[in-house]
Order: structure tokens, then sequence, then C-alpha cells
């Protein structure tokens, strides 16, 4: 199964930013061919680094997209244009989305669904709070994110990945053990039908990359904060297990 590293830029970087951002980071990740290597840079900066990514080992993705191709969705934008710039990937269903934005699970099927159809390849995320891990409800609330963001596609989840990301742990710097992360993966498995890869996101560091990629079930990491340093970035993306 293929490892990927994937580095989600949230609302950072401007166009010149970006450049330079992916311009250092292919200097020091270029000849890294056994693994994936996908930057998620924001809208506005997609064009600029598709020009420089293009036929290298970095690919593209968007941070989220609309469900529908075209129409009156002010402010929204579509998959197929995201596909036109170069985007490969997209990521949907990110905590911040889920809980800032109040994105519901059906929002998230229907953007699935389009992804799927248009051919783009989906990071969809999964993840409990706090509180809910907590409450020991882990299990039951990624179930759920499961059952709702899945309907009707489930048999298609190997066209997918799933990213594992307890909210607990998005840009706290709080990180699941190992161990804990690998846990919440065997169950994510065990609920779906078809092999999936699945990647585990929250506070992922150059000091915890090494023993994160060390379990069996983790096949990547999603990494927000410390993907904005060409250098940071690029020892996580060089792993060694
Ligand atoms: C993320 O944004 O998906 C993420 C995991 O953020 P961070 O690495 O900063 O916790």
């Amino acid at each position: 199964m293929e490892t990927i590293i994937a580095g989600n830029w949230k609302m950072n970087m401007d166009p010149g930013e970006s450049r330079t951002l992916v311009q250092e980071l292919l200097q020091a990740v270029g000849a890294v061919k056994d693994r994936t290597i996908i930057v998620f840079p924001a809208f506005t900066s997609l064009p600029h680094v598709a020009e420089i990514v293009h036929n290298s080992v970095i690919k593209l993705g968007a941070q989220n997209m609309h469900w529908e191709r075209s129409g009156a969705f002010t402010g929204e934008v579509s998959g197929l244009f995201l596909k036109q710039l170069g985007c490969e990937y997209v990521i949907i269903g990110h905590s911040e989305r889920r809980h800032v934005l109040k994105e519901p699970d059906d929002w998230l099927n229907r953007k699935l669904k389009t992804a799927l159809d248009i051919g783009l390849i989906s990071i969809f995320c999964v993840g409990e709070t706090q509180d809910e891990r907590e409450s020991g409800r882990t299990e039951e609330v990624i179930t759920r994110q499961l059952d709702l963001g899945l309907k009707g596609i489930e048999s298609e989840v190997h066209k997918m990945i799933i990213a594992y990301e307890p909210v607990w742990a998005i840009g706290t710097g709080k990180t699941a053990t190992p161990d804990m992360a690998a846990q919440v993966h065997g169950f994510i498995r065990s609920q779906l039908t078809k092999p999936a890869t699945i990647l585990y996101g929250g506070s992922v560091k150059p000091e915890n990359i090494d023993a994160i990629m060390k379990e069996e079930e983790i096949q990547g990491v999603l990494v927000g904060g410390a993907s904005l340093k060409p250098d940071t970035f690029a020892r996580i993306v060089k792993f060694t297990k």
C-alpha cells in the first residue's frame, strides 16, 4: 500500500509565500520516490504552486470543494475547476470545517460522491473531540461519521483515503500516542469492507513521525502546522521506520 505524506497549509501562505515554500520543499524532497507527497495550499495559491510542482514528485490537492459542478453557490469552488488547475486530491470534512464552519455529514457525503464522479481522490477526515474521547465515545462517533459520510459509496472506499484526526490533537501540540492512533486505525479498518489507506493527523512533527510510521496500521500522515516550513516538512517526508 502506498505511503502518503500530506501537508495541509490551511489559510496560510499567500501566492508569493506559497511559491517560495513549494520551491524549497521541492529542492529538499525532489529525489524521494517511494512515498506520495501532497500539498494542499489555499485556493488562491493553487495555480502558482501547480506551475512549480507540474511533473514533479509533489502532488497537488485542495482543502475543500462544493458538491455541485457549477451554479448559484456564491463563494464556493467546483471540484472541476480544481481539477483544471492540476489538483488530484481534495480534503473533505476536515475538523475545522465540521466544527468551526458546521458542515454536516450529509454535505460531506455529497462532496465525496462528486469527488468520486469527477475523479478527484478524497482525503475524508474523521475524528473525535476531547469530550467524546473522555466519555468513551470515540468508536461511536467514528462509526457515525463513516456511516453518514460513506452512505451509498462504501463499496468505493478503496478509491479514497481516510484520515483519522482526533480533534483534540489538531494544532494543539497534543499527539495521540502511536499506539492510540493505531488502535483507532484498526477500528476504522474493521468498519470498512474494502482496504483503504488510512492516515493519521494531529500535531505530527519531526520528533514523533518515526514512531508514528512504525505502526503497521498507519499508512501515512496529514500534517498541518509542521507543513509550513520546508525543512520541517521535508524531515517528516523522509521519516525512517
Ligand atoms: C491538520 O490540519 O490536518 C492537522 C493535523 O494540523 P496539525 O498538524 O497542525 O495538528
